[in-house]
């Protein structure tokens, strides 16, 4: 069996526990790239808790890429495109329809593995007024070292291409600004994605953000969250200490 899928199916299922409130039925997915020119998706209307090898789909990455490019048409035209982009054409199933963002974000951020979910604690923030607040904001130094100096914030888009647009414009605008790919995004109105290289990085940051989702939340109900200063954000995140310490959490 896959390894790789092997790896996904444990982490998609460990997001998926009820007790973390990340995610509830159909809720979320998941990806990894499988060779250079394939990656795995879970396949859409799969619930991750509990969820099995069946439960993914092996996509081509380039022709669902092309759909970023240069869009195909109504959302009929997209869903044709998407089945056409299948390893195994005689298979039921279809990949999530969130498959655009996944083959984007593990192109753009050189990423292995991809996750997204809709933690209870991170939309009482993404629902709010202070969503970007949020996002762009730190509190304390783990927070730093985990999710990045600032996390990606995307505006509510409608999911699938435009979505994928969306988050595409603004990725390219974070790795721009510090020459390397964000870990988090926040979806205003929607929930999360971490950006990783490897299963353990992808469930420690999920971890990591949605104790600051919960500390921002008990912050702003006892007056205002004590921002960390700009201008120690840099100097924590490049910290060879830290630096080490992050190894420690990614690596596996
Ligand atoms: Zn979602």
């Amino acid at each position: 069996m896959d390894e790789k899928l092997t790896k996904l199916v444990e982490m998609t299922r460990t997001l998926g526990q009820p007790h973390l409130d990340y995610v509830i039925v159909g809720e979320g997915n998941t990806s990894c790239r499988a060779d250079s020119g394939t990656f795995w998706v879970k396949a859409s209307g799969q619930q991750m808790n509990g969820i099995g090898e069946s439960g993914f789909v092996q996509v081509h990455a380039q022709p669902i890429l092309q759909m970023l490019e240069q869009s195909p048409g109504d959302l009929a035209a997209q869903k044709k495109v998407m089945e056409a982009a299948r390893v195994d054409p005689a298979s039921k199933l279809m990949p999530s329809v969130e498959v655009s963002f996944h083959a984007m974000l593990l192109e753009e951020c050189n990423a292995e593995y991809v996750g997204h979910t809709h933690p209870v604690a991170i939309n009482q923030i993404s629902c709010s007024s202070r969503a970007q607040e949020f996002a762009v904001k730190r509190m304390f130094p783990d927070q730093i070292v985990l999710c990045g100096p600032e996390s990606v914030f995307v505006p509510y888009v409608d999911p699938g291409l435009p979505l994928a647009l969306a988050i595409r414009e603004r990725v390219r605008a974070y790795i721009g600004k510090y020459n390397e790919p964000p870990k988090t995004i926040l979806l205003g109105n929607h929930g999360l994605i971490v950006i990783g290289q490897t299963p353990t990085e992808i469930l420690n940051v999920q971890a990591m953000a949605v104790k600051s989702a919960r500390i921002f939340m008990g912050a702003c109900a006892l007056g205002e969250p004590a921002f960390m200063a700009d201008e120690d954000i840099p100097h924590i995140y490049r910290r060879p200490d830290e630096i080490y310490r992050r190894r420690q959490f990614v690596e596996r």
